[in-house]
């Protein structure tokens, strides 16, 4: 095995070549049930406890497809854009792990369950479709945990929970062309499956993987370069890390002359590197053959238009309908739309203001900081989206001064109430009545003689001043724009 020191190219070689890059990325599925029996997915329950002869691979055990796990995939194919097919197959991966007990996984080859696909991307401003190549369902493996040594051998143990577990493979197109696109490609899958809550996608818990194809092509050549394909890229970070090394190792292969292999690639985070695994066995290795104890998979359209119905906007929809109907920037409808709770706090908070892009502004601003300082998800904000549109009615209509309401902000966090209880109750309101805010402006050009003659001998500058002298006076509460506008007529 190489040692991984691997020569890496340099920026202007780099610069010569184009990446391609194509991404498989298994999600599990949020069922409380495993795919092929009735055991338990709970995570970090003792080792072997949920498990049953089907999911322990006992000779005879048979298989029973659940129901869950197939709406789920759909409702993710659809996301994704992608058509379901009315049939699929099930099939048998044969390979040996230890944490194997079949002896092959049930996966879906020939005729997935859903293809033709896309996940739109934006990337430096530009948007990008990266096409969905293939949905398919299969079972997961157990785990392996290398324990070290113990009275000078070596264990490995074997813990069975997680065989059987529901995953869906979502095949990329090798349409990606950047680590960056990688990194914003996987990062709208898991938005998405998340937003829908076909997964919880925590990489931490093994319930988002991805492995990365890549391959390099001088630019403006037409052929595919060899790929390699990188594993064990459990974090967004390592993704784009593992990619970037790859890339550079490929181009110093070539720019000395040698040439890509096919096989597979494990990243190394702590060494920033990759090493070879293996040589890419081949698709025929796994004697691919229909699962003959699973019946095709049938979905009829009844079945998909009423999975079709159960489902929520999907964030693209709704981005788009933030933009044209609501008047957003293309940025924050993106981000406004980033997660379900997100998209649902904005749209309720724009429509008790009555102002979508200063709600968008309050949400991003404001609330985004609170939360953030508090340490809390949106879900759990401490001010309602109902709340927070009240309060910025409050700034339309001409009751609040943006500055006032800044400070009614934190104190509708604290106690829960809506801004006009606030008001009431604590007397604020934006004075913008021309004679109450006469007598204080007479008070402060009285009181500043020094600056009033300045302003009158062309320093206009010095207007400021007076104009916060004035909202000082009103404990803030007067409106700068018609203090500015009498404070001008008055001077000259
Ligand atoms: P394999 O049979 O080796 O798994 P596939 O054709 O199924 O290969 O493709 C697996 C993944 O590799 C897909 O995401 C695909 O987009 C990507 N891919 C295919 N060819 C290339 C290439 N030349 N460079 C980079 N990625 C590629
Ligand atoms: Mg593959
Ligand atoms: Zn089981």
């Amino acid at each position: 095995m190489p040692s991984g020191t691997e020569l890496l190219a340099s920026p202007e070689q780099i610069a010569k070549y184009e990446p391609v890059i194509g991404l498989e990325v298994h999600v599990q599925l949020a069922t409380n049930t495993k795919i092929f029996c009735g055991c338990p997915t709970s995570f970090g329950a003792p080792p072997n406890s949920n498990v049953c002869p089907v999911c322990l691979g006992m000779p005879g055990a048979l298989p029973v497809l659940n129901k869950h796990a197939v709406e789920l995939a759909i409702e993710a194919s659809l996301a994704l854009n992608c058509t379901v097919n009315p049939k699929s197959i099930f099939a048998r991966k044969n390979y040996f792990y230890p944490d194997l007990p079949k002896g092959y996984q049930i996966s879906q080859y020939d005729q997935p369950l859903a293809e033709h696909g896309f996940v739109e991307i934006h990337v430096n401003g530009e948007t990008r479709r990266i096409g969905v190549t293939r949905v398919h369902m299969e079972d997961d493996a157990g785990k392996s945990i290398h324990d070290g040594f113990k009275d000078s051998e070596r264990y490995t143990y074997v813990d069975l929970n997680r065989s059987g577990t529901p995953l869906i493979e979502i095949v990329s197109e090798p349409d990606i062309r950047t680590s960056d696109e990688a990194h914003a490609y996987l990062t709208a899958v898991k938005e998405v499956l998340q937003y829908i809550n076909v997964s919880t996608c925590d990489m931490e818990k093994g319930h988002l993987r991805c492995d990365a194809n890549v391959s390099v092509r001088i630019k403006g050549a037409e052929k595919f370069g060899t790929k390699a394909e990188v594993k064990n890229l459990n974090s967004f970070r390592f993704l784009k890390m593992a990619l970037d090394h790859e890339i550079a190792r490929q181009v110093a292969l070539i720019e000395g002359g040698g040439r890509v292999v096919q096989e597979t690639r494990l990243y190394d985070p702590d060494a920033d590197e990759t090493v070879s695994m293996r040589s890419k066995e081949h698709a025929h290795d796994y004697r691919y053959f229909p699962e003959p104890d699973l019946a095709p998979l049938r979905v009829s359209e009844a079945w998909m238009s009423s999975i079709r119905d159960q489902m929520p906007e999907l964030p693209a929809s709704r981005r788009k309908r933030f933009i044209d109907e609501l008047g957003l920037r293309e940025y924050d409808a993106q981000v406004l739309t980033a997660t379900r709770a997100m998209s649902e706090y904005f749209e309720k908070a724009a429509a008790a203001s009555g102002d979508a892009r200063a709600a968008a502004n309050w949400v991003m601003g404001d609330l985004s900081a609170l939360l953030k300082q508090e340490g809390k998800e949106i879900e759990d904000s401490p001010i309602s989206a109902e709340n927070l549109g009240g309060l910025l009615k409050l700034i339309a209509s001409g009751k609040l001064s943006g500055k006032l309401a800044k400070d009614i902000f934190p104190k509708m966090a604290a106690s829960g109430e809506t801004a006009d209880v606030i008001v009431q109750r604590e007397g604020i309101e934006q004075i913008s009545d021309t004679g109450a805010l006469g007598k204080i402006i007479d008070e402060v050009v009285a009181a500043n003689p020094k600056q009033v003659e300045q302003y009158r001998s062309g320093k206009t500058q010095v207007i400021g001043f007076l104009v916060g002298q004035v909202m000082k006076a009103s404990r803030g509460q007067a409106d700068p724009a018609v203090v500015n506008k009498m404070l001008a007529e008055k001077l000259s």
